[in-house]
C-alpha cells in the first residue's frame, strides 16, 4: 500500500490526506501545534469566540466549490454576505465562505477520518533506500514512501537544512524567493455589541489597522467579540514589541465603534507568516528526482486559503499519476 506522510495539518495538508486517504494510502499527518487548522485559526476568549488567521475564503475554482458545497450541505461552512459592505475592494463582489462555528471548525472537520498526530515537530527527514524517515521533537519516528512539506517555506527551509537535504541551486533560489507578510492579530470579547456597521467589516488602507471583524455580526459567536488585524508594515515594526500594549495600542484607535468600557479581555498573536506576498508560481514543487518529496502551501500557486486548497489537490493528484 503506497504511504505518505504529510507534515502540517493546516488546509493544504488536510486536503492531500484526505485525497489520499479516499484513494486508500496509508496516511499521517503530523502537525506542531496542539490542534489542527494551521492558519486557519479560530480562539475562545471567556464566554465568546474569534477568528484570528483567515476570515474567509473565496471559491473560484470548480474543486473547491464541490469541497464547500459539501461542507455546507454538511452544515460546516455558511457563506458571508460582505457585498453590502463600503469599500473598493472590488473583490468582495464574490462570494466569501467562513466556518459557521469559526474557520478552525473546517480543519476539525476534515481532520476527523485521518490519521492525525498533533504536538509532533517534525525535525528531522532522513532518506533510506527503501522509505523516508521521519523524526520529531518528541522522539518519536514515522516511515513513508512519499512525503508533503506544507509548512509555511521559511520553516521548511529550516527542517531541510537540518536534514541535510541538498536541494538544487534553482530549488533554493525559488524558494528564499518566497516570502510572507506578517500580522498582529488581536482579540477582544466585548460586555456589549460594537457599532461597526452592517455586515461587521471596517477595512482600512494604510495606517496601523488594515482589517477589523465584528465576530458577532459574522455569526460564528453568540458574544460579543472582535478581531482586529495589524497591516504588514504595523505588524513588521512592531512583531518583537511587547504585543499586550500594542494590543491596547490598536483597540484605543477604535474608540469610534467600541468604547473602551466593552473590553472584556484581549489576546494578542503574532504570524510571522500571515500573507504569502511573493509566492512560486505553480501550486507545489517536487524536491527530487523521484518525486517522492513534495513541498507545497499558500505559498505555491494562487494563495490564500483557496490556493492552499488547490496546492494540496494538486500534490495529491500528482502522486496518484507516480
Ligand atoms: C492573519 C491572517 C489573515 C488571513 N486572512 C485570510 C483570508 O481572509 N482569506 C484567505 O483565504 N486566507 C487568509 N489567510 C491565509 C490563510 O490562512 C492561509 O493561506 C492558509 O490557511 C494556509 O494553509 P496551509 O495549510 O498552507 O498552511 P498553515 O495553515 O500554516 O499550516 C501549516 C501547518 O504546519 C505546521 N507545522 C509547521 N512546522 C512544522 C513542523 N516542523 N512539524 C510539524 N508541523 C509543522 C503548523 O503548525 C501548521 O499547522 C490569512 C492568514 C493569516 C495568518
Amino acid at each position: 500500500m503506497p504511504s505518505c506522510i504529510v507534515i502540517g495539518a493546516g488546509m493544504t495538508g488536510l486536503t492531500a490526506a484526505t485525497l489520499l486517504h479516499r484513494h486508500a494510502w496509508q496516511v499521517t499527518v503530523l502537525d506542531k501545534g496542539r490542534g489542527v487548522g494551521g492558519r486557519l485559526a479560530t480562539r475562545r476568549l471567556s464566554s465568546s469566540r474569534a477568528d484570528h488567521g483567515a476570515q474567509y475564503f473565496t471559491a473560484r475554482t470548480p474543486e473547491f466549490q464541490q469541497h464547500i458545497a459539501d461542507w455546507q450541505q454538511a452544515g460546516i461552512v455558511k457563506e458571508w454576505n460582505l457585498i453590502s459592505t463600503p469599500t473598493t475592494d472590488i473583490t468582495f463582489q464574490h462570494p466569501r465562505y467562513i466556518g459557521i462555528e469559526g474557520m478552525n471548525s473546517i480543519a476539525k472537520y476534515m481532520a476527523q477520518n485521518l490519521s492525525v498526530l498533533t504536538n509532533e515537530k517534525v525535525i528531522r527527514l532522513t532518506k533510506s533506500e527503501a522509505e523516508w524517515i521521519v523524526n520529531t521533537e518528541n522522539g518519536n519516528t514515522y516511515t513513508a514512501n512519499r512525503i508533503i512539506l506544507t509548512m509555511p517555506v521559511p520553516q521548511a527551509l529550516d527542517l531541510l537544512a537540518h536534514s541535510d537535504i541538498a536541494l538544487s541551486p534553482e530549488h533554493h533560489l525559488a524558494l528564499a524567493s518566497i516570502q510572507y507578510a506578517p500580522c498582529i492579530a488581536v482579540m477582544a470579547s466585548l460586555y456589549n455589541n460594537s457599532s461597526i456597521p452592517s455586515p461587521g467589516v471596517l477595512k482600512f488602507d494604510g495606517g496601523a489597522i488594515a482589517w477589523v471583524a465584528d465576530n458577532f455580526q459574522k455569526g460564528i459567536t453568540s458574544h460579543p467579540s472582535i478581531t482586529i488585524h495589524a497591516s504588514p508594515d504595523f505588524s513588521r515594526q512592531n512583531l518583537e514589541a511587547d504585543l499586550d500594549n500594542v494590543g491596547k495600542e490598536l483597540i484605543a484607535m477604535l474608540e469610534q465603534w467600541i468604547a473602551p468600557s466593552f473590553i472584556e479581555t484581549i489576546q494578542v498573536h503574532r504570524w510571522r507568516y500571515s500573507l504569502a506576498e511573493k509566492r512560486y508560481a505553480a501550486p507545489y514543487l517536487a524536491l527530487d528526482i523521484s518525486g517522492s518529496l513534495l513541498i507545497g502551501g499558500d505559498s505555491f500557486g494562487m494563495g490564500n486559503v483557496e490556493g492552499a486548497f488547490q496546492s494540496g489537490f494538486q500534490m495529491a493528484q500528482f502522486l496518484f499519476k507516480k
